[in-house]
């Protein structure tokens, strides 16, 4: 992930100050040295690490946070807030129009995910903010390229709008717009062509179809993984055909991260999207207060809770966790907490999200925990209602009969059986633990 040994320096340069009951100007410098430091290496643009230290400096030696009671998480929330103001501090929703069709172009250098961020944005359309999305394939210079977009289109079950590669750009554009208006689309996604660098034709092409379409939206792909680099692209982009909005592609590389810090205060557009992996639902909205929470090391609680809610099955966990609560743990509640865990995805991917756990999460071995994860479940699923209440009726015949009907091995139905018993117990003491009022009740 994208800022990670940012996270770990910004952490460090912390610890001296966090905790301290006074703070002197030298321990305030030596921070901020070190946040320097780190800002520079993680290759955020020179200039904009100037002014970031000159403003957090300037708040910071205000007497306010030397006398207050703990001036080191004043400092922290200090350097938080302007991370904040360097992304944006706003989220950058889409311009859709209050009437009529909302246009939106994407533009970027080939190879950033320009049109995996077509087909992800026209399915957040769709899917949260009840759009009636058309794709478009306005590039064709590449026939793989249109075929890429009719795929995408198609698992989302979004329409691709092409004429193939032998009709013009700006024509298809201009088809495509009296198709949606014949056919009650409120709103077009045109993907654009790229090239490997900028040159005048691909300017040319995209500003025509810019005169034309009159976007709601230019949204222009930036690649994480290209550091410093994103600000001269954007910044050349942006001169010439005045982007309203940036999608950040590939954050879930292990880029320093430099260019994504830097690129919104120089240019001044807004990132309104960040892609997190090849996946099409793999792409959040922009909220620059989160994502200064992850630099910081502090984790991405709220994406976390969003994921959570939204691929949750609401009414079987709640069942689940009431039983748990009163002490019944059986293995059909095992296998539900499994399958939740699954739809949140793997188990990795979930705890580089928690504070703290970033580290830890690194050292999973992701395939072997989901991998487990599966057997588990297929054994449980094969076993009969009866033997879910009460696994004590498990003898060596019925074990052989699990082990075939999953798949398995008697020695993976042994281990699932030892994990529910462990987490069993561990139930038992939370719950007591809980009612001796070592613990704050869950279960309220
Ligand atoms: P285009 O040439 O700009 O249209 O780029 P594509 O959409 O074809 O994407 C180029 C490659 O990057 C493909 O292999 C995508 O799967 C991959 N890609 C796109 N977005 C992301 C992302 O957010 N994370 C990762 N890891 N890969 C991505």
């Amino acid at each position: 992930m994208a800022f990670e040994s940012l996270s770990e320096r910004l952490g460090k340069a912390f610890k001296n100050i966090t905790g301290k009951g006074k703070l002197s100007e030298k321990n305030m410098n030596d921070m901020l040295r070190e946040v320097r430091m780190s800002l520079l290496e993680a290759d955020v643009n020179y200039g904009v690490v100037k002014d970031f230290i000159a403003r957090v400096k300037e708040k910071a030696l205000g007497t306010e946070v030397m006398t207050s009671l703990n001036p080191g998480q004043m400092v922290v929330k200090i350097v938080h807030d302007e991370i904040v103001a360097l992304l944006g501090n706003e989220e950058a929703p889409i311009n859709y129009k209050k009437t009529g069709i909302t246009t939106v172009m994407m533009v970027g250098l080939q190879g950033t995910g320009k049109t995996t961020a077509a087909a992800k944005i026209a399915n957040v359309m769709k899917k949260k903010q009840s759009r009636k999305p058309l794709l478009v394939a306005c590039d064709v210079i590449r026939p793989a390229a249109i075929e890429q977009l009719k795929t995408l289109g198609e698992s989302i079950d979004v329409e691709v709008f092409s004429l193939g590669v032998e009709t013009k750009a700006l024509e298809t554009a201009q088809k495509a717009m009296d198709y949606a208006k014949e056919q009650g689309y409120d709103t077009v996604v045109f993907d654009t062509a790229g090239r490997l660098h900028i040159d005048e034709e691909l300017m040319q092409e995209l500003s025509d179809i810019k005169a034309f379409v009159h976007p709601d939206d230019i949204l222009l792909t930036v690649d994480a993984m290209t550091g410093q680099d994103i600000v001269n692209v954007a910044s050349s982009f942006h001169e010439q055909l005045s982007v309203t909005g940036l999608v950040l592609t590939k954050l879930d590389g292990d880029s320093r991260g430099g260019g994504i810090l830097s690129v919104r205060s120089i240019t001044q557009v807004p990132v309104k999207f960040v892609g997190l992996g090849e996946k099409i639902e793999d792409l959040d909205v922009f909220h620059p207060d989160r994502m200064a929470d992850r630099i910081l090391g502090m984790g991405d609680i709220l994406s976390l809770v969003e994921k959570a809610q939204e691929k949750m099955d609401m009414e079987a966990s709640t069942k689940s966790a009431n039983r748990m609560m009163s002490g019944q743990f059986t293995l059909s509640d095992m296998l539900i907490q499994y399958e939740q865990i699954e739809k949140m995805g793997s188990l990795g991917g979930m705890m580089k999200l928690l504070p703290g756990m970033g580290q830890m999460a690194n050292q999973i071995d992701e395939a072997k925990a989901d991998n487990k994860l599966k057997k588990s479940k297929a054994i449980i699923q094969s076993m009969t209602p009866e033997e879910r209440e009460n696994p004590n009726i498990l003898r060596a015949g019925r074990k052989n009969r699990i082990a075939k009907g999953s798949g398995t091995t008697v020695a993976d139905v042994n281990r699932c059986i030892s994990e529910y018993e462990k987490m069993k117990t561990v139930m038992k003491q939370m719950m007591s633990m809980s009612k001796n009022g070592k613990m704050p009740n869950m279960g309220a």
